[in-house]
């Protein structure tokens, strides 16, 4: 954490004190306090302002299922999609691209486990339909690497369990490109309440 004082030169280079600058302007002023927090030093400062957004490119498949489909048949290929997600969009926006592209209600509780083992409460970020402990996470904040894994549990009585495995970080995202998005895709993921109880 590094202090800016409202006298200070702006951090932006402008050459303004940062109380005539940035400072009232609400989406610069969120850039530079996020850096602040994360800065030890000016450099560092510098550096997180000048940042820019990567995307993430995660492969998400659904690993195991209570399949209630008459004649499902799992693709031996996998049931996969890949998801790219920017870096600063949050947990619990990863949570709504992966409903989406399997298709799920958002009608349950879920959790990611960042140690990809279930019930690892230590490493736990859980939600609901409402809200979520991962709402203010941002990806590009969890620290994650090339070929990590993540459990991700939906409904956990029916325990819908993907396992998702980040394949690699882009440096800056397409700006023509709405995020999150579905690249790729194998397998038709089953139907959440099957086709014969209803
Ligand atoms: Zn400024």
């Amino acid at each position: 954490m590094i202090k800016i004082g409202r006298n200070d030169p702006c951090p932006c280079g402008s050459g303004k004190k940062y109380k005539k600058c940035c400072y009232n302007d609400a989406e610069k002023n969120s850039k530079i306090e996020r850096a602040q927090k994360k800065a030890e030093t000016k450099e560092d400062l510098i550096k997180f302002i000048n940042e820019k957004i990567a995307v993430y490119v995660f492969k998400v498949e659904l690993i195991s299922m209570f399949v209630r489909q008459k004649d499902f048949e799992w693709d031996k290929n996998g049931i996969w999609r890949i998801i790219e997600i920017k870096g600063d969009q949050t947990l619990s926006d990863f949570h709504m691209a992966i409903q989406n592209a399997f298709n799920w209600d958002n009608d349950h509780m879920y959790s990611f486990f960042l140690s990809n083992k279930k019930w690892d409460r230590m490493t736990e970020y859980s939600g609901n339909p409402i809200e979520a402990e991962g709402d203010d996470l941002e990806i590009r904040d969890m620290g994650l690497r090339v070929s990590k894994k993540i459990k991700y549990l939906f409904d956990y009585g029916d325990e819908l369990e993907h396992e998702i495995q980040l394949k690699r970080i882009m440096e800056e995202p397409d700006l023509t490109i709405l995020y999150p998005r579905i690249i790729k895709e194998n397998g038709t993921a089953p139907l959440q309440y099957g086709d014969y109880d209803e």
